[in-house]
């Protein structure tokens, strides 16, 4: 199926209450390895992708560096060919799922940085094993999403035979690149679905809170910020719908991709934060959930990619702005 019938099934995790939790142990295994899907050699897909979809092997997604942050071309972690495999040497960060993954999807550097024609050519992408003689996986302590593990990655002379590369040596990014729509249509729809909890928890608060000798939901106070969180959740989800069409067709996506998951990512976050402030100090405890969707919020807002990132991408690609970064 497409990424709409992914992206609905996405959104329908984190509703249910899961939020990112939910959503982020599966979403991997469900994007993921779009890459592979679409320039994987056919012995490749017949390898690789079966053992995901039948749920007996787990991967992670290794692209970000502590030292190359959002500058993708900046990545630092090497692949030397040698014979007929890599050796690979450098270190990852933010890796989710990494100690439970038994696969990753790696972007490394391939050709030096000064050899290249731009940054971002000479990276290459690879699909193998994490193994962990020559990985070491480390645990980062964080604001939520305690479920799903976020990792601090250092690799250490793995050996990776060529026939684990995707695609062709050195154009690595340009793969990437193309999974990248669809992870942002996915994100969006996992904050949306994770804002939708939130709302739902917080209408069911203000119909059944009394002070002052009524519901506090019929204080317009409290009603209106509900009702805008609705209102631009649906117009997010709309965007993503759109989006996630627009990929399916084969069409360009990038303006619709990145907007949905800006608007998905702070539409979701002003629902959570709406409902941590309906239910008063109830939405500082924990038994009312509200307070960990709230973190849980601050996710699709930050990663994969900032909204400020977004913002300059459209500036310069939708509005033809000069380039800022
Ligand atoms: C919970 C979580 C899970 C993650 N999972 C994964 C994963 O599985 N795999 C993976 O590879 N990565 C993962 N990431 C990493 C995530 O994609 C990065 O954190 C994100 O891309 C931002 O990179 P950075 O943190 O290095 O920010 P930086 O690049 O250091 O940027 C910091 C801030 O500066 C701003 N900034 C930088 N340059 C400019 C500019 N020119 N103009 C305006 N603003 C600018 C940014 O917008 C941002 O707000 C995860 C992150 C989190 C928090």
């Amino acid at each position: 199926m497409g990424i709409s019938e992914a992206a609905l099934m996405m959104e329908t995790i984190a509703a249910s209450g899961a939020g990112f939790s939910g959503a982020s142990a599966v979403h991997m295994n469900i994007f993921g390895l779009n890459p592979v899907a679409v320039y994987g050699s056919a012995e490749q897909k017949e390898r690789m992708l079966p053992p995901i979809a039948a749920g007996k092997e787990k991967a992670c997604f290794a692209v970000t560096e502590p030292n190359a942050g959002l500058e993708t071309g900046k990545l630092q972690t090497r692949a030397e060919r040698s014979g007929d495999r890599y050796v690979i040497n450098g270190a990852k960060i933010w890796i989710s799922t990494a100690q439970v993954a038994d696969k990753m999807l790696i972007l490394v550097r391939t050709t030096p940085v000064e050899q290249v024609r731009k940054p971002t050519d000479g990276l290459s992408l690879f699909y193998t094993a994490l193994d962990r003689r020559y990985v070491e996986v480390r645990v980062i302590d964080k604001m939520g999403r305690h479920a799903v593990d976020s990792n601090q990655v250092f690799i250490d002379g793995l050996k990776v035979p060529a026939e684990d590369r995707i695609g062709e040596e050195g154009r690595g990014f340009e793969y990437i690149l193309h999974g990248m729509n669809p992870e942002r249509i996915l994100i969006a729809a996992e904050a949306i679905g994770l804002g939708r909890a939130a709302l739902r928890r917080a209408s069911a608060y203000a119909r059944e809170r009394v002070v002052f000798g009524r519901p506090i939901g019929q204080n317009q106070a409290i009603q209106h910020p509900l009702a805008e969180c609705w209102m631009e959740l649906e117009a997010a989800e709309l965007m993503t719908r759109k989006a996630a069409w627009q990929y399916d067709q084969g069409m360009p996506c990038g303006p619709a991709a990145n907007a949905a998951k800006y608007l998905g990512a702070e539409a979701g976050f002003k629902a959570c934060q709406t409902a941590v402030m309906t239910h008063g100090g109830y939405g500082y405890a924990k038994e009312y959930h509200v307070e960990r969707y709230l973190r849980e919020s601050m996710i699709p807002r930050l990663a994969p990619v900032s909204p400020q990132l977004i913002l300059c991408f459209i500036a310069e690609k939708v509005l033809g702005l000069p380039k800022s970064y």
